[in-house]
């Protein structure tokens, strides 16, 4: 028996799956009564929002292009004024955690229902967890209203999605899912879900690694890429997280890191960090990755793809550690082995440096 106590609770969301399925989105709209969207992308993604709107026709009611990493309050605060003017009934979040974030950010504020079509691994979309970043603070919460109603899923929408990104967006969504292994929250529902996420977006990354370099990824690879972040987004949502997003939220809000790629650099090593207080977990976390070890794993998931591997690469200076472990000492997330100050100076040190994780 993996868990002996547990309360498992569900959220209610919508998802429709399956490639062409950006297609259903009008149908879907009608089906919740709403008929006012207003769609949310970022500058990167304006064109992709600009034709989901035209095939919208009179149910956009307008594109707002801005949005940015970690919702800054002064974004988020135009976007709602904009919902406001052209009075917006829902908000259609086309892209990764950064648009979908926003989406979440007018959700709080007005009510407005967010409908996503997620372009990355992030997992936001099955998650109720918002962030808002104010003077130069990243604040973030729970909050059931900011939970999209309906998520689609549409695999032809990561073909342009750079496979660096793949490699990070994956490694980030398989961090939701093997913190959730070892969350005191969890449930056998959670657990199945985040080995099932992690076995499938390893594979994905296993299939992504024999393909030529300039061939274009299979449709059934990327609807696995999508399968795995259902997955993990949705014990993100469910389970309380630890050390490893304690971390980096740190070292994103504060230094301005890349989310996905300082997720895929830190992982290893908050793995091997909490692999001796978490046998079982870790064990769940080998298994799906068909591995000897998870957080050797994870570093071997990592490793030769050219992707930054280390906290240095990412532009931090090695001075900002002591801040990084201080931070993560001083307000701590549930995790299964104490957050002592030397050892994890000692974690972050190695994965600034790139080396293998050490427990
Ligand atoms: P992102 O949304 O910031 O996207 C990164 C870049 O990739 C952007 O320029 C975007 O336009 C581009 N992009 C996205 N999809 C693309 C595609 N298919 N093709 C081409 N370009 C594409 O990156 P992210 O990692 O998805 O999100 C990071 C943000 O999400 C962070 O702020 C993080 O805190 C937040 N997040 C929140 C939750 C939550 O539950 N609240 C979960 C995960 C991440």
């Amino acid at each position: 028996m993996e868990r002996e106590r547990f309360v498992h609770q569900w959220q209610a969301s919508r998802v429709v799956f399956g490639a062409g399925s950006l297609d259903r989105l009008g149908d879907e709209l009608k089906t919740l009564g709403l008929r006012r969207a207003l769609l949310l992308s970022t500058p990167e993604q304006a064109d992709l929002a600009a034709r989901v709107a035209a095939a919208l026709g009179e149910c956009a009611v307008g594109v707002f292009s801005q949005a940015v990493m970690h919702v800054p309050i002064e974004t988020a605060r135009v976007a709602r004024a904009r919902a406001l003017q052209t009075r917006a009934d829902c908000a259609v979040a086309v892209g990764g955690g950064s648009t979908i974030g926003l989406g979440k950010a007018i959700a709080r504020d007005s009510g407005l229902p967010v409908i996503a079509v997620p372009t990355t691994l992030a997992g936001s979309e099955m998650t109720p967890i918002y962030g808002i970043t104010e003077a130069g603070l990243k604040k973030t919460g729970r909050d059931p209203s900011v939970l999209p109603r309906c998520v689609i899923y549409d695999p032809e929408l990561l073909q342009t999605l750079p496979r660096a990104m793949m490699v990070s967006s994956g490694l980030n969504a398989i961090a939701h899912a093997a913190e959730g292994l070892y969350a005191h929250d969890g449930s056998p529902i959670t657990d199945l879900m985040a080995e099932e996420g992690i076995r499938t977006t390893a594979h994905m990354l296993s299939t992504l690694r024999a393909l030529p370099a300039e061939a274009a990824v299979p449709m059934d690879t990327l609807g696995q890429a999508l399968h795995g972040a259902w997955l993990c987004g949705s014990v993100l949502g469910a389970v309380a997280m630890g050390l490893h997003h304690k971390i980096c939220h740190a070292l994103g809000g504060s230094f301005n890191l890349p989310h996905a790629q300082t997720h895929a650099v830190m992982l290893p090593h908050t793995l091997a960090y909490n692999a001796p207080a978490a046998p079982r977990a870790m064990a769940r976390v080998a298994r799906a990755l068909g591995q000897v070890s998870g957080p050797a794993g994870v570093h071997a998931l990592l490793h030769g793809w050219g992707v930054p591997v280390s906290l240095r690469e990412l532009g931090l200076p090695e001075s900002a550690l002591g801040d990084v472990a201080e931070a993560a000492v001083r307000s701590p997330y549930a995790n299964p082995r104490p957050l002592e100050r030397t050892a994890l100076l000692g974690m972050l040190q190695r994965a600034w440096a790139g080396l293998p994780p050490q427990s």
